[in-house]
């Protein structure tokens, strides 16, 4: 299958940069109402002002890449942290990552409730842990103990979610407006460093304690400055299988492919297991990929005049 081109550009000599996205998935024009569209285009934009601002402030890309997504996350329009999917049973269970190009260190936590901003909880594993990934009870201690902001499970769960998990349950298919929301940015800073960050509740209806691609580090997340950095979103297993993000960092860092090249070869390989979605890159140059296979990502940019832009479907083009 061939991915939609999404945006695949050299910005010229602008540093800083960071596109976001807010999902793939079943994203069709016309399917989705206006004000849907409306409210994830102010989420996307929000995400965009706050890791930007960051940047233009002198800010590392790991800081402005953990700004935008926390504010996705906060945003009920997005399946990330209030308001992400329920598992089969009506359960939260959030997964986040954020990788750092610049030392090659990441941090994740799985299967975590009661985490406002799980990113954040994520970037604690990193800095202040001597460990990668820390799930459920471990992961909202350590948030805890770290002065993170917790939330109650009535917090994160929305009567949208809700609706969604009876419709799966009925054997229906979800709506258009239903599907997408995982939530990601990369960035590159002044100083030319890479990050990447990646938050997710999972697939909506998943079994209790299923981990999708998002918090495994070359799976969803990746970021090294000598390659890229790379968020992912879609059919997580067929991401896991595919080592989504670390393959996108090896075709270029190895095979010398450039980065929308290496996205779509990435992306086959998901194709090759039966799955979709699409992913957010960027080069210390400033290259920037948003690739999809999926019918619509939601994607934010800034573009070449430092206007900030989103996209949604297959022919939203950045130039
Ligand atoms: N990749 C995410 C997961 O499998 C879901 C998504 O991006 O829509 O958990």
């Amino acid at each position: 299958m061939r991915s939609n081109p999404g945006t695949c550009a050299v910005w010229p000599a602008v540093a800083p940069v960071l596109p976001v996205h807010g999902g793939a998935g079943r994203i069709v024009a016309g399917e989705l109402d206006a004000a849907r569209v409306a409210a994830a285009s102010r989420g996307l934009h929000a995400s965009l002002m706050a890791g930007m601002a960051v940047l233009r402030d002198g800010g590392s890309a790991l800081d402005a890449v953990v700004a935008a997504v926390a504010i996705l996350e906060d945003d009920e329009q997005f399946n990330a942290g209030r308001g992400a999917v329920l598992t089969v049973g009506g359960g939260v269970e959030h997964d986040a990552a954020v990788a750092d190009g610049a030392t090659r260190r990441a941090g994740a936590v799985t299967c975590v409730n009661g985490v406002r901003n799980p990113v954040r909880a994520a970037r604690a594993v990193m800095d202040r842990t001597p460990h990668v990934l820390l799930s459920g009870d471990g992961a909202l201690e350590l948030a805890r103990r770290e002065g993170l902001e917790l939330a109650p499970t009535g917090w994160f769960v929305t009567a949208r979610r809700q609706k969604q998990l009876a419709t799966l349950q009925r054997g229906c298919r979800v709506e258009s407006e239903m599907t997408g929301g995982t939530v990601g940015a990369v960035a590159v800073d002044v100083e030319g460093h890479l990050a990447a960050a990646t938050s997710t509740g999972g697939s909506a209806g998943q079994l209790a304690g299923r981990i999708g691609d998002t918090p495994l580090l070359g799976a969803g997340t990746w970021a090294d400055d000598r390659s890229c950095a790379v968020s992912a979103t879609g059919d997580g297993e067929a991401f896991i299988l595919s080592v989504f993000a670390h393959e996108v960092d090896a075709l270029v860092r190895l095979a010398g492919l450039d980065l929308g090249a290496a996205c779509d070869r990435a992306l086959q390989e998901v194709s090759a297991r039966r799955g979709t979605g699409g992913c957010i890159g960027v080069r210390p140059d400033g290259t920037v990929a948003m690739p999809f296979t999926s019918p619509g990502m939601f994607r934010g940019w800034i573009d070449a005049a430092g206007n900030p832009r989103v996209g949604m479907f297959a022919g939203d083009l950045c130039q």
